[in-house]
């Protein structure tokens, strides 16, 4: 098979290795992209090689759409090699990635550790699903030492799952921690490694199991769903892609082959939002109306220390919490007025968004309590200077 691309390596930067990620071994024919594959049928040239074909499941073999194809293949390598794991599995959506593990390690019986500050509809599998088949959930406070995490784990705990930063409230769990304590139980740990795409290389830090929310900054462009699992070693990856088979997930080609094309320019719009999220975010923490700026890079935050041992960067998405003379709809009014922040679920792409957060997120483990009304942004590509004259003329929408 013909490698089109010069082999990565891990010695050489992130950049470089996006460019090249995934390339190896897709017949393009000398043409920079894949093309997208589509189909469910996979020909055979004889029964005996379809036979032999079905012993493949586990690897990267056609079989049958279900099995993907070349474009799923190569987009999968490439989330791999970001994550720093042994293999990847794409699927339809983020909150499908979060659904397939849970599944895969949990069965009637057993005991679930969900951080209080988890995605909400990752909340709703476990008080929805999980809860009906008899499996039992405990939300943590997510910011949990090592003994307060140790003392957690019951003898029927089978997942310790984590999402660090913590959704709409960025709490840093101390991942290292955490992974001590489950493996010496032999409970496996998930991670919603969605806001550290990059910046955190989960394997490293313990965790078994790294889910992405693709829909984010992979496709950057508000336009695709899709979610991946990824594993680093060939029993969890059995457990993943044994689960994700049985539940019939799968991923749409045409997706892929969007995300595919929106991965290459990743890392420069990284640190472009990157930038632009920091400058914004230290703009706003000196502003009187504002309590607090959850960024964990802002050497504020509570969990900084944690945040700079274990990140090499940050993405622009960021909590921010107002001074509790303000009521909720006074945020609401100032969101109202942003002109260049659209109002909308998710993130991670070229656009600015702004949502207000208080009142409409779950906590159950006491760490609710944030002592004023709070928004979140994600901050895009436009010109930070724009962005913050669009700010200052809505924080003068807030009540003297
Ligand atoms: C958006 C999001 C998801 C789910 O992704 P979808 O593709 O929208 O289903 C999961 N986890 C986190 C942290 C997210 O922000």
């Amino acid at each position: 098979m013909p490698d089109d691309s010069i082999p990565s390596t891990k010695t050489q930067g992130f950049a470089t290795r996006l460019s090249h990620a995934g390339r190896a071994g897709t017949h393009v024919h000398g043409f920079v992209n894949p093309p997208v594959h589509r189909g469910s049928t996979v020909l055979f040239p004889n029964c005996e090689a379809r036979r032999e074909g079905a012993k493949h499941r586990f690897e990267q073999y056609m079989t049958y759409g279900t099995q993907g194809g070349p474009t799923h293949y190569a987009f999968e390598d490439v989330i791999a090699e970001i994550e720093g794991g042994t293999h990847c599995l794409v699927v339809g959506t983020g909150l499908a990635a979060v659904a397939v593990p849970l599944l895969a390690y949990l069965k009637t019986g057993d005991h679930c550790l969900m951080p209080d500050s988890a995605y909400g509809p990752a909340r709703n599998i476990c008080d929805g699903l999980l809860k009906g088949w008899g499996i039992e959930t405990t939300y943590y406070d997510p910011t949990v030492n090592e003994a307060a995490a140790a003392a957690l784990i019951r003898p029927n705990t089978k997942v310790f799952y984590t999402e660090s930063p913590g959704s709409h409230t960025f709490e840093v769990q101390d991942i290292p921690a955490i992974a001590r304590v489950a493996h010496a139980r032999g409970v496996k740990v998930l991670m919603d490694n969605t806001w550290g795409i990059h910046h955190f290389m989960p394997f490293q830090h313990g965790v078994d199991v790294s889910i992405q929310a693709l829909t984010k900054y992979v496709g950057g462009h508000s336009d695709v769903l899709l979610g991946s699992v990824t594993v680093n070693d060939e029993a969890d990856w059995r457990a993943v892609r044994g689960t994700s088979s049985l539940l019939g997930q799968y991923a749409s080609p045409d997706d892929v082959w969007l995300a595919l094309r929106g991965v290459r320019t990743m890392a420069v719009r990284l640190k472009r939002q990157e930038a632009s999220g920091l400058e914004v975010a230290r703009w706003l923490e000196g502003r009187p109306e504002v309590k607090q700026v959850m960024h964990p890079a802002l050497p504020g935050h509570p969990q900084h220390a944690i945040w700079k041992r274990d990140f090499t960067g940050a993405c622009s998405l960021f909590g921010v919490v107002f001074q509790p003379r303000y009521a909720m709809e006074d945020v609401m009014r100032l969101i109202d007025s942003l002109a260049l922040f659209g109002i909308g679920a998710s993130w991670g792409g070229f656009e600015s968004l702004a949502i207000p957060t208080t009142g409409f997120i779950t906590r159950s483990a006491g760490t609710g309590a944030f002592g004023g009304p709070m928004a979140r942004l994600h901050i895009g590509l436009e010109e930070p200077a724009d962005l913050i004259a669009d700010l200052e003329q809505a924080l003068a929408t807030l009540p003297r």
